[in-house]
């Protein structure tokens, strides 16, 4: 089924997760990343696609092939966690510059790292995303190519955004370059690399999130909406930052200004928006950037066994899953980029609780796929006899059920406009 799938296909059956590569390799002429009536990221097709470019989009699209970690990356030091993925070196963090730690998603992580790179010369540019300035709740991709708009780029874009429509494009200028994305952007980086023998000369870093899915543009709207502001009046539209988690921030262009608790955006229930999270990321093999160098979570204060949502000075985790990862988040400690702090597996399974049941149902629900003979993607090399061990017959039993159950209502199915 996998050689026959085309772009439409891909999109219209929830298999897309909107990261632009596909643009990026044939050029906009012919596809270009555009938002739905469902306020996802997809790619239009102009033109009718010529076979060989759709064979390598085959190869490398995140929405229909993801190969997991090589065990060899730990096989010297670390473990290859049957949950957490390959961790060479894992501490709990943050960014050292205070403006950087408060403006950012959680405390810098990512951002610092990303600044280190440039100021220490090992990256020509950075690949990420940022809130558009012409329309704040949009966002942007982002070639950065200076420190300082590196920094520019920290915060979480909870929507859509398709960071890799410029790859190809710097993959031909020559240059190096790190990418900090969503871990399906970076699984579509490592899944070029198969095929492209410039990414691993050019690509050196991967730094990603922990990712809990990602909701449609419509939640933004809605959430303007609440405080009575229609989306046109916005000036500024943050999720997070500005504090640690920080409010979810509104400012209209006549001087209003209105915040949110993450709490009260996120668990309040009493809200006009869900966490409307697009079908792909419902059966998403690695939320957690099992192929990035380092994945950057937060670290949450737990009350009670439950991570709580004070404000607070907060943390990051730092996960090295690969060598150059490992190396880079010493280095960039030693420079006093970051500052770091043990931090241990069990920590991370109280903190991350959310992630361990996404990961053991995955099997079942990527099979009820293939049991209602929906296009399905290929995810190997994700410890897939393990998942379903740990979540027992029975209740991976019921995994598949309710997937076949939300398939048949057609929670698999999306407009291609
Ligand atoms: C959709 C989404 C879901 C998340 N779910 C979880 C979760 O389940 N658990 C958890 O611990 N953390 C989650 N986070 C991550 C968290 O919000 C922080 O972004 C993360 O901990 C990094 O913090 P930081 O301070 O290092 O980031 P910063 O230094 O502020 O940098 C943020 C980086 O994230 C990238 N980024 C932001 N939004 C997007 C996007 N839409 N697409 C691609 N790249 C993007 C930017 O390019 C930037 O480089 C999520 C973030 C997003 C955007
Ligand atoms: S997942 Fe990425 S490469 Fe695949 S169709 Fe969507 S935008 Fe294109
Ligand atoms: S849950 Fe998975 S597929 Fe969805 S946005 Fe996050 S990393 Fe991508």
């Amino acid at each position: 089924m996998h050689d026959t799938l085309d772009l439409e296909t891909i999109v219209s059956h929830g298999l897309c997760i909107g990261c632009g590569l596909c643009e990026s390799i044939v050029g906009v002429d012919l596809v270009e990343m555009g938002l739905t009536s469902d306020g996802q990221m997809r790619p239009h097709v102009k033109d009718p696609m010529p076979e060989d470019p759709m064979a390598t989009i085959r190869a490398v699209c995140p929405g229909i092939v993801v190969t997991g970690p090589d065990p060899e990356q730990v096989a010297d030091k670390g473990v290859m966690h049957d949950i957490w993925g390959p961790i060479r070196t894992m501490e709990r963090g943050w960014s050292s510059d205070e403006d950087l730690r408060f403006r950012s998603a959680a405390v810098g992580a990512m951002t610092a790292l990303g600044c280190y790179l440039m100021e220490t010369g090992q990256v020509d540019a950075v690949v990420h995303v940022r809130a558009s300035a012409t329309s704040p709740m949009d966002t942007d991709a982002l070639v950065s190519r200076s420190v300082e708009e590196v920094r520019s780029g920290a915060q979480s874009r909870y929507g859509p955004a398709a960071p890799l429509r410029h790859v190809e494009r710097l993959l031909d200028e020559g240059i190096r370059f790190a990418v900090l994305a969503k871990p399906c952007d970076v699984a579509a980086i490592r899944s070029l690399g198969k095929v492209d023998a410039r990414v691993e000369a050019q690509i050196p870093f991967l730094i990603t999130i922990f990712c809990g899915g990602l909701p449609t543009r419509h939640t933004a709207d809605k959430i303007v909406r609440y405080h009575g502001v229609e989306p046109e009046e916005v000036s500024r539209f943050r999720w997070r930052g500005n504090g640690w988690p920080g409010p979810t921030h509104v400012e209209t262009r006549d001087g209003r200004e209105f915040d949110l608790t993450y709490d009260k955006v996120w668990f309040s229930g009493d809200v006009p928006w869900t966490y409307d999270i697009q079908f792909r990321c419902k059966i998403c093999p690695d939320a957690i950037g099992e192929l990035s160098d380092v994945s950057c979570p937060y670290a949450w204060v737990m009350v009670g066994g439950k991570p709580v949502h004070e404000e607070g000075d907060g943390a990051n985790l730092f996960i090295a899953r690969t060598k150059a990862g490992e190396r880079l988040v010493a280095e960039a400690a030693e420079a006093g980029a970051i500052e770091l702090e043990p931090f241990t597996i069990e920590e991370l399974d109280q903190q991350h609780s959310d992630h361990i049941a996404r990961k053991v149902e995955n099997p079942a629900r990527v099979r009820a796929l293939v049991c209602e003979g929906q296009p399905a993607p290929r995810f190997d090399r994700f410890r897939g006899e393990q998942m379903v061990a740990m979540l027992g017959a029975e209740d991976d039993r019921r995994a598949e059920e309710g997937t076949v159950r939300r398939i048949r209502e057609g929670a698999n199915r999306e407009p291609l406009v």
